[in-house]
């Protein structure tokens, strides 16, 4: 079937939308009508080449839509069924599954192209493209796994549901699933974007009593403060670390995150953790980024450093927790809609993105 679609063909190209034909779904797979598709920084990274480009591929990676058709095999999803999509499906079955490490699963899709097998459901001409994080949403149709489509209940609208698909589960399940904030506990959030208001509220929701914010733009960590931020930093104009030990009667917060992608911030957040506290890195830095660290600290304040992608959680699980806390109105969805765009306004969105004009989410709605 044909479907409007945003793709990067090139590794020098930008984004472009053209009509695409969408394979029928195979064995295990569903074929999806997306309704809403949120831009991520991880896409930017990608058109920009800081990401590796690994040929001809459709975009987008927080989607949400309706199961179309589904392929032979598939057990737990029918046509109808409202979906989001997850880049990390995992397989319950690996190493790294049966240890719970679910974001780093061997066998997920989002791994295909290590194992060897690239799926390329979209075709343009003779151009055969792949799908971004194996879900590619930036397209009215996709084709996934079924595992890859988590059912969600239809009173949910889609628009707030496709914010689950990265932005939510990156920022929340750092805090659940990694950091594992304690109640009353004071914490520092670097970054203020669509992973790190949410990342906040994760914060806010886990009972943490401090929450500062340090946002390069003074007007996006102070709009953190709808998110449950109890203070904001401008980091374009104050010494942050300097701040942040100011607010914590010169010892350091018990928690820091990361959710810029800055080696710069990182060695921030680090250094503004007290003694024994623990830095949590969500955001994903250009691969070429190295981290400078007073090697010291690290055994003589016993501080911790650690990574945590795409919150580290699983979505079967995890998912459901959120819409609970959405429909109790102790998860905010809406607010972190700040622009809407058309597929065809794909290019302005990116570039809207990548000029800081968001202050949450700018999400692609499908006219259908
Ligand atoms: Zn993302
Ligand atoms: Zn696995």
């Amino acid at each position: 079937m044909e479907a409007k679609a945003a793709m990067k063909l090139t590794a020098e190209g930008g984004v472009e939308v053209h009509t695409i034909q969408v394979d029928e779904p195979g064995p295990g797979e569903v074929r999806v009508q997306l309704h809403a598709c949120g831009l991520c920084h991880t896409d930017q990274s990608v058109l920009e080449g800081s990401l590796m480009f690994g040929g001809p591929i459709v975009l987008g990676h927080e989607g949400a839509g309706i199961v179309e058709s589904v392929g032979p095999d598939v057990k737990d999803l029918q046509p109808g069924d409202h979906v989001v999509m997850t880049c990390t499906a995992f397989c319950g079955r690996c190493k790294w599954c049966v240890e719970g490490q679910y974001s780093q699963c061997a066998d997920m899709p989002l791994n295909a192209a290590r194992n060897g097998i690239i799926r390329t459901p979209f075709h343009l001409g003779d151009a055969d493209l792949s799908a971004f994080a194996s879900v590619g949403c930036l397209t009215e149709y996709t084709v996934v796994q079924e595992r890859s489509a988590i059912k969600i209940p239809d009173d949910i609208p889609l628009p707030e549901a496709a914010l689950l698909g990265c932005g939510v589960f990156t920022g929340v399940g750092a805090v659940w699933n990694k950091a594992k904030v304690n109640p009353g506990s004071t914490v520092a959030v670097w970054g203020a974007g669509g992973v790190g208001l949410n990342v906040i509220q994760g914060c806010a929701i886990s009972g943490a009593r401090t929450i500062i914010c340090i946002d390069r733009v003074g007007e996006k960590a102070e709009f953190a403060k709808e998110f449950g931020a109890t203070h904001s930093i401008d980091g374009s104009n104050a010494d942050a670390v300097a701040t942040v030990l100011e607010l914590t009667d010169g010892i350091g917060v018990d928690y820091s995150f990361e959710a810029i992608g800055n080696a710069g911030a990182m060695s921030e957040a680090y250094t503004a953790i007290r003694q024994g506290g623990i830095c949590t890195v969500v955001g994903v830095a250009p691969f070429t980024e190295i981290l400078e660290l007073p090697a010291g600290l690290i055994a003589i304040q016993e501080k911790t450093l650690q990574g945590t992608f795409y919150g580290g959680g699983a979505a079967l699980r995890d998912y459901p927790r959120l819409i609970d806390l959405y429909k109790q109105g102790r998860l905010k969805l809406n607010p972190l809609i700040t622009t809407t765009y058309s597929i065809e306004d794909s290019d302005k969105a990116y570039a809207d993105m990548a000029a800081g004009r968001q202050a949450g989410r700018g999400v692609v709605l499908f006219q259908n």
